[in-house]
């Protein structure tokens, strides 16, 4: 039995969250990201820090193929390392998407100074985080990152021990 201080009384989800490079390159920012990890009770199911190659880049995003960005994005994304973790929580997904705050640096300031984008966030495109936006997104960007994690043993095997007793 796993002798953790975090507990749950309801089944926890998982999600992707990548700190990227304009954060990875400052370690006060990436580690003011951190905090937020720990502050808001996420478990850090696994993490590793890598350097993306631009295909990996275009992969990863290929739902943006095409649009006025996406060669800024892969660019920028394989600019520099980026630190990838996957994240437990009861509602991982939303929760950390809340924390990151809106995608656009201008609403993210004015509409939500308090998120990890609107305190951190450079442009709309170094805008310090990433998080799945939904369970498939979760699941295919945590076999990208991690393609040795087996999502569906871990639902069976580690989950149950993180729930809090009766
Ligand atoms: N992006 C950008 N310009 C835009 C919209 C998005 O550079 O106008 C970048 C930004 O880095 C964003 C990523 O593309 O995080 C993916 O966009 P998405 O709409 O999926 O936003 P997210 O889910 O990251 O908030």
């Amino acid at each position: 039995m796993i002798m953790s201080p975090l507990r749950w009384t309801r089944s926890l989800q998982l999600t992707l969250a990548i700190i990227k490079p304009d954060a990875v390159a400052h370690p006060i920012i990436s580690d003011a990201v951190h905090q937020r990890i720990l502050d808001n009770k996420f478990l850090i199911v696994r993490s590793r820090e890598l350097q993306w190659r631009a295909k990996d880049c275009q992969h990863f995003y290929e739902e943006h193929a095409g649009r006025f960005f996406y060669q800024r994005l892969v660019e920028f994304m394989s600019s520099g390392p980026v630190r990838a973790y996957i994240l437990a929580h009861e509602d991982a997904i939303q929760l950390w998407r809340k924390i990151m705050g809106p995608t656009k640096v201008y609403r993210s300031r004015i509409t939500a100074p308090d998120t990890i984008r609107g305190h951190l966030g450079l442009t709309d495109t170094r805008n310090t985080t990433h998080g799945s936006d939904s369970v498939e997104s979760a699941c295919r960007e945590i076999s990208i990152f991690f393609p040795d994690f087996d999502v569906s043993r871990w639902y069976e095997e580690q989950e149950p021990l993180y729930r809090a007793g009766p």
